[in-house]
């Protein structure tokens, strides 16, 4: 085989790649080196991080059982019930996608709900393409303040044509700046406003936003993806209530379910661009094995939704404050640090994001660097901050103490300047005894 003359993937990966397919005798041996990468990470990010990557959940195991069931193999496209749909054979399909609609309209006590996306960017593109023409202003929040490309000009959004302005936001705050806003928004006229934060800290105006984008019709879209369980758990604002018209989420972050998007409204003037943008626009066969642990996601959602994420934010508190306390500045001091699963550093003194996540990840501690409100463009891929989030120490069963010994390591490394490898054995050590998950009907 020739080497291709340009990848976007990183060539000496895929090279070592080739080179263990090359050395593979039988199609066996290559099934083989598939099966030994899944363990290694199984073994290594599943029992021996610590692991406070913000969009990262692990599932309860009957989640992840139904991710490998039978289910899975069938195939149903179209909407719920024998005449909407292009195959005969669906009536146990049916009755799991209906479960899991009428779950997540439960969870998220809405009137309408979509379980056919298979990653939120879908949805967004389903908000785009239902509610705005080529042409349309939508307002939207840019990457520094925490917003994410789906909404911006590479992403859905730029690519069905729309035009992006700015949402303007307060700097220390980390909200609108609803007064600007109040100039802005009227010149321009946007169709949507799009509040979609990828760095999510404190709740959002939403009711002052849609008070004064009701004057020409326009549409509040509260893209969800991260705090979609903080919201069915009732521990962040409730955006459908407040006036949004959509709101969308990640099943796979801080909800806790298999990775995938899932949409939600009140307004059933909505329902029929909606759910046409979603079939036959942008889902076929929907991953019906995926629909089936989604519904069991939102079961357990609505009976522990409450706990796990008042949980999850307190430990985010008290991860921010040690942090903090150990010299490692933290977004939102003033306002308590934050409201939500994420807990947001300023780690330049560290050596800036890239280099701390890569630095922690020596040490088992995984994060992910992160843009600040001052990063430019020519910071994009070496920001100042880095993101950390508690969905899944938590759904290990741990407390705000454990936070306090998370920060201590952290501070090993960045402030104190022990060699990662010196830490790493305290952190598998302390990570072992923290094997199940809780927050689910395994584990009772
Ligand atoms: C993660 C994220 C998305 C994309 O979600 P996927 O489920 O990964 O497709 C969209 N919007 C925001 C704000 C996000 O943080």
């Amino acid at each position: 085989m020739t080497t291709p003359p340009f990848e976007v993937h990183d060539p000496a990966i895929l090279a070592n790649a080739r080179a263990v397919l090359n050395a593979c005798k039988t199609g066996a041996e290559m099934q083989q080196a598939v099966l030994d990468a899944v363990k290694r990470n199984e073994t290594w990010r599943g029992q021996q991080c610590v692991n406070l990557l913000a969009p990262e959940a692990p599932t309860s195991p009957t989640v992840r059982a139904l991710l490998a069931s039978e289910i899975g193999t069938r195939a149903a496209e179209g909407h719920i019930g024998s005449v909407q749909r292009w195959f005969a054979g669906t009536k146990h399909i049916d009755e799991v996608e209906s479960l899991c609609v009428e779950l997540l309209k439960q969870a998220f006590r809405c009137g309408y709900a979509d379980h056919r996306l298979m990653g939120s960017m879908l949805g967004n593109m389903a908000v785009y393409y239902a509610m705005a023409e080529p042409g349309d202003v939508v307002m939207t929040v840019s990457q520094p303040f925490g917003g994410h490309s789906s909404n911006r000009i590479d992403g859905p959004a730029g690519q069905r044509g729309l035009k992006i302005v700015d949402v303007p936001f307060d700097p220390a705050e980390l909200t609108v700046d609803l007064d600007l806003f109040r100039k802005m928004a009227p010149l321009v006229k946007p169709k949507i406003v799009t509040l979609g934060l990828s760095m999510t800290l404190f709740p959002q105006p939403v009711r002052e936003i849609k008070a004064v984008i009701q004057e020409w019709g326009g549409r509040l879209f509260f893209d969800g993806a991260h705090q979609a369980g903080l919201i069915a758990g009732g521990q962040f604002q409730d955006p459908l209530a407040e006036g949004a018209d959509v709101l969308s989420g990640s099943a796979g972050k801080t909800f806790g379910g298999p990775q995938s998007g899932m949409l939600m409204w009140n307004d059933p003037t909505l329902t029929e661009p909606l759910t046409t943008a979603i079939f036959p626009v942008l889902a076929a066969t929907h991953q019906v094995n995926r629909v089936a642990a989604l519904a069991v996601a939102a079961a357990e959602m609505i009976a522990f939704g409450k706990d796990f994420m008042a949980q999850i934010v307190a430990n985010a508190r008290a991860l921010a404050a040690a942090l903090d306390a150990r010299g490692i500045p933290v977004l939102g001091k003033h306002k308590g640090y934050t409201t939500t699963h994420q807990v947001i550093a300023d780690v330049r003194a560290q050596g800036g994001g890239l280099d701390v996540a890569h630095l922690l990840a020596r040490a088992n501690l995984i994060t992910n660097k992160n843009l600040l409100p001052n990063d430019g463009p020519a910071d994009w891929d070496r920001p100042s901050g880095l993101r950390m989030g508690t969905i899944e120490v938590t759904r290990l069963g741990m407390k705000e103490e454990q936070m306090t010994q998370i920060a201590d390591f952290m501070a090993r490394v960045l402030i104190e300047r022990q060699s990662p490898e010196t830490v790493l054995e305290d952190v598998v050590e302390f990570r072992e005894p923290y094997q199940k998950l809780f927050y689910c009907f395994d584990t009772v």
